[in-house]
């Protein structure tokens, strides 16, 4: 996965599923973290840049104009519907592409329509 792309935007998680005791949640940390270093090291050895991005709201923001839904979708509706813009398209797509905006970089097709906002520290 590392090798496939010049760029990676890496979603700084915490999963909600483990975090119900206080082991399972250090456990989780310590593997996150370990996994974080082990791409970060990967992709400086590669010559990539990694950017942590804030998974906050990335099921609710437009990947195409950036508007937010006022809710979030259920977990059985897999297709993003943007009221603003009106692009369709699925979920985890729409999520990503707001992962890789937020990291300040430029998703295919995403490219026009989106308004200014600070990009995060470009790390390269
Ligand atoms: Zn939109």
């Amino acid at each position: 996965m590392v090798v496939d792309f010049d760029q990676l935007a890496v979603e700084d998680l915490r999963p909600r599923f483990l975090t119900r005791s206080t082991m399972a949640r250090k456990a989780a940390d310590a593997a996150i973290s370990a996994a974080k270093h082990e791409l970060i090291n990967m992709a400086r050895k590669h010559g990539r840049t990694v950017h942590l991005v804030h998974p906050a709201h990335t099921t609710m923001d437009c990947g195409r104009c950036g508007a937010r839904t006022k809710h979030a979708l259920p977990l059985s509706e897999r297709t993003y519907t943007c009221i603003a813009c009106g692009a369709v398209c699925p979920r985890d797509k729409n999520s990503a592409r707001v992962m890789l905006v937020r990291a300040g970089l430029d998703p295919a097709g995403a490219d026009h329509g989106r308004p200014d906002r600070p990009t995060a520290g470009r790390a390269a």
